[in-house]
């Protein structure tokens, strides 16, 4: 972390205390307790309703700035609720509010996105939906969890209301589109999030991930890393595959670039800072036999300290330069996406949150170590001045962690084919962390 990141989170976990210095001490262990079984007791009740919408979301996942079903759904879900709600937001957000007298406004984000890919989970309600993606139709899959953590936003919410005796203040519940092609929360932000409605005091989200159910993960300062995403264009000349002398190949560019930037990972970052490139796409070509006369590679950089992200980002436009000037092509064509800053969780709100998950999940709420290397645009709420705290949920029966780890495999993690968490116990969870965390900031 450097010193800028420093002073900033210091600045702003000094304000934070300062307001929670004026606000109602922290609920109290006992307490804690005693609303977890409420909140269990309303989730009994409320549970066959979560399931079918979960499935529902999960049978019909919708894209980035694609989502007007998903947030249709939970549009009506909260105004039967009573909150008062807008959508459109951004595109395709919605925001939910919910105002129980004077105190804190209490931002809680879930994101409304899916993934372009096929689910190969095997479960009777698996997704078998498709929507158009970069011209085509293509599979989508909620394989990041997202209709999980919009389940549980929901779950919070119908909570909190049924709690409503015991809290002062303003809820705002976000549905925040596009998290995954990053950029929703930003165009939520354009689209007035802060200054039509009043601007939070203090932010909330989950995600849930391949840990085990029950679990609940957290840490002051860096969570999430940076991500930039890139897509270069390599230029070539096309010939026919049995005369390479007179084609500039640029598939032989293209496999080149994905070996060699490796070594600005391995030779350029100091090893002991966190980074990663990815290529996660390749296109280029229609046959074999056709040698074509362009290429296009796209990926993913991501890292928490800002040096190391501007180091890799140089790494990889000279790799890319000097492999098109190798084979004698063009310059490509570098572009760098939507970028996502690392998740900075408050120091205050941390402070002020982990107790309350020490109490209602004992050894199952664990302070993380190190940042995860997923990334967010969570972010962006943070970099607009909302101190937060986003954590981490387990998502899968420790039996079938365990049954992997027999067998020598890889458990199937966010953003795979076969990523399925358990629904019950994952969302459970979810709606009690939720809902306990923004009763213990809007206490009477
Ligand atoms: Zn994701
Ligand atoms: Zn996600």
């Amino acid at each position: 972390m450097n010193q800028i990141f420093r002073s900033v989170l210091l600045a702003g976990a000094a304000a934070l205390l300062a307001n929670f210095a004026q606000a109602a001490a922290p609920t109290k262990p006992a307490d804690v307790v005693k609303q977890k079984a409420q909140i269990d007791a309303g989730l009994d009740k409320a549970w066959p309703h979560l399931e079918a919408l979960y499935k529902d979301i999960h049978q019909h996942p919708e894209l980035a700035f694609q989502e007007t079903a998903t947030a249709a759904k939970l549009a009506k879900e909260m105004r039967d609720l009573g909150f008062e709600v807008t959508e459109h937001v951004g595109k395709t957000g919605i925001v939910a509010i919910y105002k129980n007298g004077p105190g804190p406004t209490v931002m809680v984000r879930t994101e409304l996105d899916a993934l372009p890919m096929e689910e190969k989970t095997g479960l009777p309600y698996a997704s078998h939906a498709t929507q158009m993606w970069e011209g085509k139709p293509t599979p989508v899959d909620h394989s990041c969890g997202h209709d999980i953590h919009m389940t549980a936003w929901l779950g919070a919410a119908q909570q909190l209301v049924a709690l409503k005796s015991q809290w002062h203040g303003t809820l705002m519940f976000i549905g925040q589109p596009a998290e995954e092609a990053i950029g929703g929360a930003k165009a939520m932000i354009a689209d007035g999030l802060f200054t039509r409605w009043p601007k939070p005091d203090v932010g909330f989200a989950q995600h849930v991930g391949n840990g085990p159910v029950g679990g609940v993960s957290y840490k002051p300062g860096v969570f999430n890393s940076a991500a930039d995403s890139f897509e270069i264009a390599f230029a070539g000349r096309g010939a026919h595959g049995s005369r390479p002398q007179q084609s500039i190949d640029p598939v032989l560019e293209a496999a080149r670039f994905v070996v060699d930037v490796q070594s600005v990972v391995s030779r350029e970052k100091e090893p002991a800072l966190f980074g990663v490139i990815t290529v996660g796409a390749i296109q280029a070509g229609s046959a074999g036999n056709i040698i074509p006369d362009g290429a296009l590679v796209r990926g993913t950089i991501r890292s928490y300290e800002p040096e190391v992200r501007v180091k890799l980002k140089e790494g990889l436009v000279r790799t890319a330069q000097a492999t098109a000037m190798m084979s004698g092509a063009p310059a490509p064509k570098v572009t760098f996406g939507e970028a996502a800053a690392a998740v900075i969780n408050d120091d205050g709100v941390t402070a002020r949150t982990a107790p309350v998950f020490k109490a209602a999940f004992g050894d199952h709420a664990v302070p993380a170590t190190s940042p995860g290397s997923a990334s967010e645009d969570y972010s962006e709420y943070i970099i607009a001045g909302v101190p937060s705290l986003y954590w981490g949920l387990g998502g899968y029966d420790p039996k079938v962690i365990a049954d992997y780890k027999a067998r020598g495999e890889v458990l199937p993690g966010n953003h795979t084919p076969q990523f399925a968490p358990a629904p019950e116990p994952s969302i459970r969870t979810g709606v009690e962390a939720m809902t306990l965390a923004v009763l213990n900031v809007l206490r009477p």
